[in-house]
């Protein structure tokens, strides 16, 4: 996992700081999208400014993604390789399980073009699904 956070972070121009290894480290060995308050869990002494500049610059650099779902809560998600600072590229849907709460990428489910009305400038499209995830259902 060392030599995977540091290709992210020199493939992004990133220094590498405390912080930014052990945010990395948690959304690689995550499944599922962290929260803020996923994210502080990792530290023993949590400087929040700092987390949350780097989720900032993390979501800049197309590191990572918002995965909405559905609640006020902001969780994040690893991109894939295809995202860059200048554009994301995770035209995904992402599923929230209404039982561990858990969101997760569906990578292979892809949200589709939509025609919109002439005069609509489009910037985002989600898709949040709900229901139970594949360990719930089990
Ligand atoms: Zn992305
Ligand atoms: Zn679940
Ligand atoms: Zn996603």
């Amino acid at each position: 996992m060392e030599a995977e956070i540091q290709k992210i972070l020199s493939n992004k121009q990133l220094k590498k700081t405390d912080t930014r290894e052990r945010v990395l480290k948690a959304f690689l060995s995550s499944s599922h999208a962290l929260s803020n308050q996923d994210l502080e869990t990792n530290f023993d002494y949590v400087d929040r400014v700092t987390l949350y500049r780097t989720i900032k610059t993390f979501e800049e650099k197309g590191i990572i993604h918002q995965a909405l779902d559905g609640t006020d809560v902001n969780k994040y998600a690893l991109c894939s390789d295809r995202c860059s600072p200048s554009k994301h590229q995770d035209f995904h849907a992402h599923f929230t399980c209404s039982q561990c709460k858990s969101t997760i990428c569906l990578e292979d489910v892809v949200i589709p073009q939509l025609q919109i009305p002439s005069g609509f400038n489009l910037l985002n499209t989600n898709i949040i699904l709900n229901g139970l995830c594949d360990s719930c259902s089990s």
